[in-house]
């Protein structure tokens, strides 16, 4: 079983030929209404790909929660964990995107913000052991705390997308991150939280000091890189037509979390989250580009 403790959001995107300056109207062609989140997202990647998965996130009592509600039910995940908020509205990412796919995004967390410790596992009633348990950072640091908590007493295995992240922010996650297992980050977010060296391996390394096991750095179309105790590992580039980048961060981070849960090797594990973030990039959307198992297991089988 891989727990995802995250968020929930309706992502409401307008396409325009340039982004709007301040103050100014721009008048869109297309628009959609997605869902995403980073916790939704990577629970559907692992669901995807063939994961026994549990989300437990927070939406509002509003047309929002109701849509992300029946999108949950129709990727075939768990309504159980999932609280609806009468207090706040659902969690809202504005997206507008440019013709050259340049992008602003404005997120409104809602009802993610109201997730709280409480929320954890109250909804298990099989008790099915957790093996890992899938973190990021658009739910309140203590909930994140108390589920890392949890799944170390547990003896689960805790893997954290330290994602979004701030320069702010970054000093405030010295504890969260020293207790999980994994620590996954981007190119941005490993110089965020101070990674050093000439390169993205010894940066990787770097970052060990701070506590993870292993440390994976994503590095968009040149594939990943790990530092664990016993060396780097590298994960060269998949050849593919990319032509949406969008949530192949997101499906490397749910496929890893399956590959692990099963009881895959860290190098194995990124082998098939590095496949499946390629797929994901040859459709345009989050949710709707991830691939499934069988379409992963082909692309390797090549
Ligand atoms: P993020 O979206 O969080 O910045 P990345 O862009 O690093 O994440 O993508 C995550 C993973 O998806 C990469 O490590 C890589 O394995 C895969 N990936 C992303 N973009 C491409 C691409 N253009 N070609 C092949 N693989 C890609």
């Amino acid at each position: 079983v891989v727990a995802v403790v995250g968020s929930m959001n309706l992502d409401l995107i307008v396409e325009v030929d340039r982004l709007p300056l301040p103050g100014e109207t721009v008048l869109s062609r297309e628009t959609a209404a997605r869902p995403g989140g980073k916790g939704f997202n990577q629970a559907v990647a692992a669901r995807r790909f063939g994961g026994a998965v549990e989300l437990t996130a927070a939406i509002g009592a509003d047309a929002f929660g109701a849509q992300l509600h029946s999108d949950l039910l129709r990727q075939g995940l768990s309504p159980a964990g999932i609280r609806v908020d009468r207090s706040s509205p659902s969690g809202v990412a504005l997206i507008v995107v440019d013709s050259e796919g340049q992008n602003t995004i404005s997120v409104a967390a809602g009802a993610n913000s109201s997730l709280v410790p409480a929320d954890l596992m109250s909804h298990r009633t099989g008790h099915r052991q957790v093996d890992v348990l899938l973190l990021q950072l658009e739910i309140p640091l203590p909930t994140a705390m108390a589920a890392a908590r949890q799944a170390a007493e547990a003896g689960s295995t805790i893997v954290l997308n330290a994602s979004p992240l701030s320069a702010g922010s970054a000093g405030a996650l010295s504890d969260l991150i020293a207790m999980s297992d994994v620590l996954i980050v981007n190119e941005t977010e490993a110089m965020t939280l101070g990674a050093e060296g000439e390169s993205w391996n010894a940066r990787a390394e770097s970052l060990l000091a701070s506590g993870p096991h292993s440390v994976i750095i994503t590095l968009g179309e040149e594939g990943a890189v790990a530092a664990t105790a016993d060396g780097t590992l590298v994960q060269p580039a998949l050849q593919v037509d990319a032509i949406d980048a969008t949530g192949a961060g997101d499906t490397f981070c749910g496929v890893l979390a399956v590959a692990l849960a099963r009881g895959d090797e860290l190098g194995e594990a990124m082998a098939w989250a590095a496949a499946a973030g390629a797929l994901a990039t040859t459709g345009v959307g989050a949710q709707t580009a991830m691939p499934a198992r069988a379409e992963v297991e082909l692309f390797r089988a090549r």
